[in-house]
């Protein structure tokens, strides 16, 4: 599974004081979450930890079995004075937005004042990119087409494309051990599930599959930390706590405006996340077909009303249809064809 790193599997708040002590006694730790994100609420099925030593999988639908209410339980007790509210702790995500959204639906907002540290390592793998302009616009194929940013490469000056987890272990040679090659497959065949069933997290009980699953994408999530820090500058690490907060900031406001799923759910990383934006309204302009976020006028058309990542968005999604529709016509044409030749 995980190999030299432990994995403990709760179930019972007796476990949680010994489990969580393990954890305490690190610098940093990776945390994910396993839910239906999508649910309204969102709903917790599970929630990982991993240190170099451990990684613990608490089962928050078992813990919460014997009438405890899941709330109480992760913002109160062993688990918010031993890590969350733990200033020595650093919290690492992959892609902070979703896991931060359901921690925050059950109690829990990690970015408060005195919750110590959390950081962002998608972020930073983009950080920490030093390739060539034209390798960045590479990289945003299929999302943008190819097309479009050999036409207007100007049009998308600042746009970076995000890395899944996997993306990322491969393109940092990770996957070439042979334990992350057993985590991808566990991950391969539980995508294949949680396909026919979205509420596949929420089921109990959870697959060999599924554990290891879960407990891998904390533990590789910290080794991929471990592999982009020693990399990193000490201006970018300097760089990270604020743009975590602001990439999580970005996906709030997509969330509480009602923005369209094409500009809200994709991934392609928001403008202005990296490097906060100007204060100030002063040459400024609204996304107001988009993401409606107020970005430096620059970066925003002033006749389409779209950002950089929105316009992208934007022209490929009406290529697509345009191109549904060219085949469309094309059946039909051959249909017809066909019809004629009968008479
Ligand atoms: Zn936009």
């Amino acid at each position: 599974m995980s190999g030299a790193t432990e994995v403990l599997v709760i179930t019972s708040v007796d476990e949680l004081p010994s489990a969580l002590s393990r954890v305490q006694v690190s610098s940093v730790c990776a945390i994910d979450c396993e839910g239906a994100v999508n649910a309204s609420p969102p709903e917790l099925s599970l929630l990982q930890i991993a240190t170099t030593a451990v990684v613990i999988v608490l089962d928050l639908l078992q813990l919460s079995h014997g009438g405890e209410d899941l709330s109480t339980l992760l913002s109160t007790g062993e688990l918010s004075t031993r890590v969350w509210r733990s200033t020595a702790l650093t919290k690492v995500f992959w892609d902070c937005r979703g896991d931060l959204a359901l921690l925050r639906a059950n109690g829990v907002d990690l970015l408060q004042a005195g919750y110590g540290q959390v950081l962002d390592a998608q972020l930073l793998d983009v950080m920490t990119r030093s390739e060539s302009d034209q390798a960045r616009l590479d990289r945003l194929h299929p999302v943008v087409y190819r097309g479009h940013v050999r036409g207007k490469p100007r049009l998308f000056s600042s746009v970076h494309r995000l890395n899944s987890l996997v993306g990322a272990l491969k393109e940092h040679g990770l996957a070439a051990d042979p334990e992350c090659g057993e985590y991808i497959a566990a991950r391969d065949a539980v995508t294949a599930d949680f396909k026919k069933n979205m509420r596949f997290w929420m089921e109990r009980p959870l697959s060999e599959h599924a554990i290891a699953h879960a407990a891998g994408d904390a533990v590789w999530t910290l080794r991929l930390w471990r592999a982009l820090a020693a990399r990193a500058t000490q201006a970018q690490l300097r760089a990270l706590p604020g743009a975590t907060l602001r990439f999580d900031a970005v996906a709030r406001h997509m969330l509480y405006a009602g923005v369209e799923e094409l500009f809200a759910q994709h991934s392609l990383l928001p403008l202005c996340v990296l490097a906060a934006p100007p204060a100030g309204t002063m040459g400024m302009r609204v996304c107001e077909r988009g993401c409606q976020r107020t970005l430096p006028a620059a970066l925003v058309s002033k006749t389409g009303h779209l950002c950089e990542v929105c316009g992208g968005l934007a022209m490929t999604k009406a290529s697509r249809k345009e191109h549904a529709k060219q085949e469309m016509q094309a059946e039909c044409d051959s249909i017809f064809r066909s019809n004629d030749s009968d008479y």
